[in-house]
């Protein structure tokens, strides 16, 4: 299965297209919005994770290009905040690249970095927000805040 993150900026005529409905419908792409600024009549923009097979994903993100739709990867930094992280390995359950998982004999839940593919599952299962994307130096999301 492929998981990315993408930003998306929506021109200013298309708030009203249900992009994420034919995202699922017609592509079976699950999405999991991390941020959405969109209002009547002006530019939008969204902050998207994408799962689903990769040539799916791909027709897509050219289906949204059909309409204007400008579309990014987000070379996003999942990081972990270990002063929130209690360790309960919710987490390594469903991270799909094995960046979060559990260290024998002593259980403590290891999260590798370079193994991350971005795909952000891990940010809307923690209990206590310990998962993080990081957008850049000055802003970070966590799924307080963010739209299912
Ligand atoms: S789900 Fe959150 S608190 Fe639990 S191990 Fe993972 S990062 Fe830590
Ligand atoms: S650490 Fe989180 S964002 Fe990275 S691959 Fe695993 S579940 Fe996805």
């Amino acid at each position: 299965m492929y998981t990315r993150i993408y930003i998306l900026r929506f021109p200013k005529d298309t708030s009203e297209q249900p992009f994420i409905y034919q995202l699922v419908k017609q592509y079976d792409i699950e999405s999991n919005i991390l941020k959405a600024d969109i209002l009547p009549h002006r530019e939008g923009m969204m902050i998207l994770g994408l799962k689903g097979s990769k040539s799916n994903v791909k027709a897509g993100l050219e289906y949204l290009q059909g309409f204007g739709v400008r579309v990014e990867r987000l070379a996003a930094g999942i990081r972990r905040d270990d002063e929130k992280c209690f360790q309960c390995g919710a987490c390594t359950g469903i991270c799909p690249s094995g960046a979060l998982a559990l260290h024998r004999p002593d259980m403590a839940v290891i999260f590798d970095p370079d193994k991350c593919t971005g795909c952000s599952q891990c940010v809307t299962i923690c209990p206590v927000r310990a998962m993080e994307v990081s957008l850049g130096q000055n802003w970070a999301l966590t799924d307080g805040g963010m739209s299912a």
